[in-house]
């Protein structure tokens, strides 16, 4: 770009609230074959609020299917002391799902005790203690890792997933307690914007931490077909790079549509939290959206000053508009 044409891309944009970071990025988002979107956050509000909490007796006869063994636990757990033992433990995490949790159990009049010792677990959950009980609230994998078998929670936590909930088990001193539950709601212009993107001839992906059945759910209410789920904090960049070089990733990472057969594709990643801004950094342009942290809009070529997912349109359009002016 000339230096002119960069200074009305850059001004333009600036006015519509999407910053570009020198002329080169207006250049360079020519010709992006896929728009790779962070789930939480992003394309959510990822403002997620408490919407169950499931013993594990009732986990157990859910769907009917009552196994009937209340003798085995020591003591019969309720609703509030599986949300008292979770908030406890999250108590220790600024993670959007912690939050959620200790306000969830705020709101029910619980107070919790706070956690004595805490230890984050990315992209698992947290392992803490409460009250001298050792607590864990997390996914299947912590639990797995932990020794203790999450089977009796299944149809609870797939019942939860499939709409589109993030469901958490807990357990404390190896025994599983119950599941907790929290729900995102999908940020209103995610669906046409993606729509719009798919109409471009571009390859639309989402990306995230959260597993298969919940991004399933929530992807099919944005119209994404594509879905990278399950993938570690660590390997959201290595998912970007195996997209680009036209790979499936071995990531834990599943995807439904085949690479194009001229192999990689070039993309752009969307994305806000401190987890993104490695991808964000791998991928052809990194966008970061407004009120993400200061890493991803630091690791970003392009900044959406506002939430709006439909301002990434916005942002292809400015930089094919000035691109045209220069070519
Ligand atoms: P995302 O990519 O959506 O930001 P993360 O990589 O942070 O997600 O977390 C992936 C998964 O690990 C979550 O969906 C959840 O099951 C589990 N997890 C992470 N942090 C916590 C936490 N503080 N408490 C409970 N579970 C957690
Ligand atoms: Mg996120």
């Amino acid at each position: 770009a000339t230096p002119a044409a960069t200074m009305v891309g850059s001004t333009i944009s600036a006015t519509n609230g999407v910053l570009f970071k020198g002329g080169d990025v207006l250049e360079k988002a020519r010709g992006i074959d896929a728009v790779v979107f962070d789930k939480t956050g992003t394309l959510t509000h990822g403002e997620m609020e408490l919407t169950d909490v499931v013993p594990v007796e009732e986990a157990r006869s859910d769907g009917g299917e009552a196994i009937g063994d209340g003798g085995v636990l020591a003591e019969r757990i309720g609703e509030e002391a599986v949300l008292a033992a979770a908030a406890g433990a999250e108590s220790g995490s600024e993670h959007p799902l912690a939050r959620a949790i200790v306000e969830g159990a705020r709101e029910r009049g619980l107070e919790p005790d706070d956690a004595e010792e805490f230890e984050n677990v990315p992209g698992h959950g947290v392992r803490a203690t409460v009250g001298g009980r050792e607590v864990l609230v997390g996914n299947r994998k912590l639990m797995g890792d932990e020794g203790i078998d999450p089977a009796p929670a299944e149809e609870t936590m797939e019942r939860l997933e499939r709409d589109g909930k993030t469901a958490m088990l807990v357990a404390r001193e190896g025994e599983l307690l119950g599941v907790i539950a929290t729900a995102d709601t999908v940020r209103e212009s995610a669906k046409r914007t993606v729509a719009e993107l798919r109409e471009r001839g571009l390859d639309v992906v989402m990306l995230t931490g959260d597993n298969e059945r919940t991004a399933r759910a929530v992807a099919r209410e944005v119209g994404i077909e594509e879905v990278r789920s399950e993938v570690l904090p660590g390997d959201k960049a290595d998912a970007v790079d195996a997209l680009q070089s036209g790979g499936e990733g071995t990531l834990g990472s599943r995807s439904t549509s085949e690479p194009r057969s001229d192999g990689g594709r070039r993309a752009m990643m969307v994305g806000d939290g401190v987890n993104d801004a490695p991808a964000l950094t791998a991928a052809h342009i990194g966008v970061a959206v407004g009120s993400g942290t200061d890493v991803a809009i630091e690791s970003a070529d392009v900044t959406l000053m506002r939430d709006d997912p439909a301002d990434v349109l916005k942002a292809i359009r400015i930089s094919e508009a000035t691109i045209s002016k220069v070519h």
